[in-house]
């Protein structure tokens, strides 16, 4: 089975030609891009990159984040892209976990972490700057040679972080092994094919998540040029989709809604979709028959799962979402090379038929673990199992239903948050008692964060206090959008704070 540096070196062989890459008026055919591949593995080994080493990435989607990952894995070097709109002081977290041999990034987000005191003896280098730290210009002095390295299935391609229960950031650790599926064409993915010759993926998903790299290396797998945005923006989406090419695109259910949005305000139309997938959170129905209906000419695609599984363990097929149909608001079924089971989360018993328990997969694309950190892995993966932490049932067809989530986790317009991770800075602001933080819905986002706060007797402090006091500690997509203060927090016998209580009070309005 090919590894990840194959995908490009099959096209650049078999189709030189071809463009395989276009970003900001720039083009790259696919031997342009296998030539900047090597050029950029000859650069970081001459910084001192190579096998297992970790190579921080902090930029927006530019198009050498892609010569980066096939260079890297030509070498076995370790692609570990970081979600630049987090805080200076949570980028920095990441850098001490992940250590890496090597930092690249856009110049304001390394200066904005320098200021914060971050990455300290971290080699870093710049994008775009031309300078003497300037990571392209070194790329771009390099030969076009070829490594004598031979990746294997085993080497870890990419390391991409999550939060967790603590508010810590962990790296999933994902071998070339986890990108079989993705990169075999016509399986995998499975039903991503394209129909015609000319069909290009708009690529707008962010590269740190999983689906963004799944996304790019499944283009390159079945020969479909990438139109790479910097960042997703409903209006450059809209404005992308009114040329000739027919485009598919990986989107979460709040960009689809932006995008119908701003193509509504711009009247145009968004028939030259011919592809949509989506996942990430829960769709709404309403939102996919508005979707279906502005885009009568995409096979709509969803994918249910986890960066730990390197994104989808269950597709759901377009003809599943035809009017009618009851599985259209499921998850779909498993996806070929995955097991998916509904196992009861105490005594780990797997459930009968109908009856709601945890979702759990087991595939060889599963994560090895998180770097460096054996006890979370244990907690998520056991017996070869992983334990997804949502909670669903599978129905008389085998189609899977997320119902529910069982970890305490928040996904506000297709980002994760962790309730820790905001508690534990609002645990460091003087005039709050005590603090807890939960997930409402929310139409545009799925879901908003809310802090339910005590002060302190004779404290003075009020909602937009909250939120002043965490502005800079955490991402601005983690601020909370409602505040609310009690005199006191549930809690049961034990002291533990009752989130399902503050949830239902929340529900009940
Ligand atoms: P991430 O690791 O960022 O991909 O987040 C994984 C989590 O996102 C899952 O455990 C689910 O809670 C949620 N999720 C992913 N895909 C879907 C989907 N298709 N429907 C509902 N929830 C989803």
């Amino acid at each position: 089975p090919p590894v990840i540096a194959s995908l490009i070196e099959i096209q650049a062989r078999e189709r030189p030609e071809r463009i395989g890459l276009s970003f900001e008026g720039r083009s790259f055919t696919y031997a342009e891009m296998n030539a900047r591949a090597n050029r950029a593995a000859q650069a970081l080994v001459s910084l001192g990159v190579g096998r297992g080493d970790r190579i921080g990435w902090l930029a927006r989607n530019v198009a050498t984040f892609w010569d980066v990952l096939f260079g890297a894995a030509k070498i076995g070097a370790v692609m570990t892209p970081i979600n630049w709109r987090l805080a200076p002081a949570e980028v920095a977290k990441i850098l001490d976990d992940a250590r890496p041999k090597l930092l690249v990034g856009e110049a304001a987000f390394i200066e904005a972490l320098t200021a914060a005191g971050g990455g300290a003896g971290v080699n870093a280098m710049l994008l775009e700057t031309g300078g003497a730290d300037c990571f392209d210009a070194l790329v771009d002095q390099q030969k076009d040679a070829v490594q004598d390295y031979k990746p294997t299935p085993e080497d870890v391609a990419v390391q991409l972080y999550t939060s967790g229960t603590t508010g810590l950031p962990k790296g999933v650790v994902l071998p070339n092994r986890c990108y079989f599926e993705v990169g075999v064409a016509g399986e995998g993915a499975g039903v991503i094919i394209p129909q015609t010759e000319d069909e290009a993926i708009l690529h707008a998903l962010p590269h740190f998540h999983v689906a963004g790299v799944n996304f790019g290396l499944m283009a390159v797998a079945r020969s479909m040029p990438i139109i790479q945005l910097r960042q997703f923006d409903p209006a450059a989406i809209v404005k992308a989709t009114q040329g000739d090419s027919p485009l598919s695109a990986f989107l979460v259910p709040a960009m689809i809604m932006m995008i119908l949005e701003a193509a509504k305000s711009a009247g145009a139309s968004l028939e030259k979709f011919v592809g949509v997938s989506y996942g990430a959170a829960p769709m709404p129905e309403p939102l996919l028959d508005a979707a279906m209906a502005a885009m009568p000419n995409a096979v709509f695609t969803q994918f249910y799962g986890m960066t730990e599984t390197t994104g989808g363990v269950t597709v759901l097929a377009h003809d599943d979402h035809a009017k009618g149909k009851k599985q259209r608001v499921s998850a779909g079924r498993p996806l070929p090379g995955c097991e998916v089971k509904i196992y009861d989360p105490v005594t780990g018993v797997e459930k009968p038929q109908g009856e709601t328990g945890e979702i759990v997969a087991r595939s060889w694309f599963v994560m090895d673990g998180y770097w460096m950190n054996p006890d979370a892995t244990k907690e998520v993966l056991r017996d070869g199992w992983y334990w997804s932490g949502d909670a669903g049932y599978v129905d008389e067809n085998g189609f899977i239903y997320v119902v529910d989530r069982i970890k305490d986790m928040i996904i506000s317009g297709g980002e994760n948050i962790y309730p820790a991770e905001i508690e534990n800075v609002l645990a460091k602001c003087p005039a709050l008692l005590e603090v807890a933080v939960i997930g409402v819905p929310d139409e545009r986002w799925g879901e908003a964060v809310k802090v339910v706060a005590v002060k302190r007797p004779d404290a003075e402090i009020d909602a937009a206090g909250i939120v002043d006091f965490l502005k800079g500690k955490v991402a601005d997509f983690k601020l909370p959008r409602h505040v609310a203060f009690l005199d006191a927090l549930p809690r049961n016998p034990s002291g533990k704070i009752l989130k399902t209580t503050l949830r239902g009070a929340e529900s009940r309005g």
